[in-house]
C-alpha cells in the first residue's frame, strides 16, 4: 500500500502509559495507510513538528511537578499552548484530561494547586471515585464512535463536572461527563489505550485531519 502524506504524532513523555498510546496510534496511523510516526516527546522543540499530541494517564500532580522543575518546563507548556491555536489536535487520558483542564480539585485529597495547561473549557475533580482500589471496567455509549459499546477502563479515574457552551459532551451519564471535545482537543476520563478498541484512537486521527 503506498503511503499518504506524513502525520506527526507525540506523547508527552513526562511520566504515565506512554508506550501503549504509542503503539495503538502507530497501529491506527498504519491501518489508515500512514508512516507509524508517533513519537515520545518532552522537548517544546519537539512540539512544533507535531500535527497531534496525547497526553497520557498517569499522576497529573506528578507530571505538573516534574514540568515546572524541567529546565524547560514554562517553554514547553508555552510551546503547546501557542501550537493548539495553531491547530495542533490534543487527546487528553484520564491523567491527560486533568492537565487539559481550565480547573481542577481533588476528591480525595482536596487541597491542591497544581500547574494545568488551561486549554479546555472543562471543569475536573481528581480521584473522583476515591483511590486504587476504586478502579473499574464500564462499558460505555459513545454516539461518534458507533452502536458498539467502548470498553472504559477507570483507573483513579477524575470525572468532568461541568463544562461551557463550546465543548460537545461525547459521553456521560446523569451527573458525570467521560469524554467530551472542544474544536481538536479531545478529552476521556479513561484508558482507551489499555484496551484493544482503537475507536479513540481513530477517531483522534480524524480530528487531525479535520
Ligand atoms: N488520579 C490521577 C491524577 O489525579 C489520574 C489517574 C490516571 O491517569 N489513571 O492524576
Amino acid at each position: 500500500m503506498s503511503m499518504k502524506k506524513s502525520i506527526a504524532i507525540g506523547v508527552l513523555a513526562v511520566q504515565g502509559d506512554v508506550l501503549e498510546h504509542v503503539n495503538m496510534m502507530n497501529e491506527v496511523l498504519k491501518k489508515n495507510g500512514y508512516k507509524p510516526n508517533t513519537i515520545w516527546v518532552k522537548k517544546p522543540e519537539e512540539i512544533e513538528l507535531l500535527d497531534g499530541l496525547i497526553i497520557p494517564g498517569g499522576e497529573s500532580t506528578v507530571m505538573s511537578r516534574l514540568v515546572s522543575e524541567m529546565r524547560f518546563g514554562d517553554k514547553l507548556i508555552n510551546k503547546i499552548k501557542e501550537k493548539v491555536k495553531n491547530g495542533l489536535a490534543i487527546f487528553g487520558t484520564c491523567a491527560g484530561t486533568i492537565m487539559l483542564s481550565k480547573t481542577s480539585s481533588d476528591n480525595v485529597v482536596k487541597e491542591f494547586s497544581q500547574t494545568l495547561l488551561e486549554l479546555m473549557d472543562i471543569e475536573v475533580v481528581r480521584n473522583k471515585y476515591g483511590r486504587q482500589q476504586e478502579s473499574f471496567e464500564k462499558e460505555l455509549l459513545i454516539d461518534v464512535l458507533g452502536k458498539k459499546p467502548f470498553p472504559g477502563v477507570f483507573i483513579r479515574a477524575p470525572i468532568i463536572t461541568s463544562v461551557k457552551k463550546n465543548v460537545e459532551v461525547l459521553c456521560r451519564n446523569s451527573e458525570e461527563i467521560f469524554a467530551a471535545k472542544q474544536d481538536k482537543l479531545l478529552a476521556v476520563t479513561f484508558h482507551p489505550e489499555l484496551t484493544h478498541d482503537f475507536r479513540f484512537h481513530e477517531y483522534f486521527l480524524k480530528l487531525i485531519q479535520s
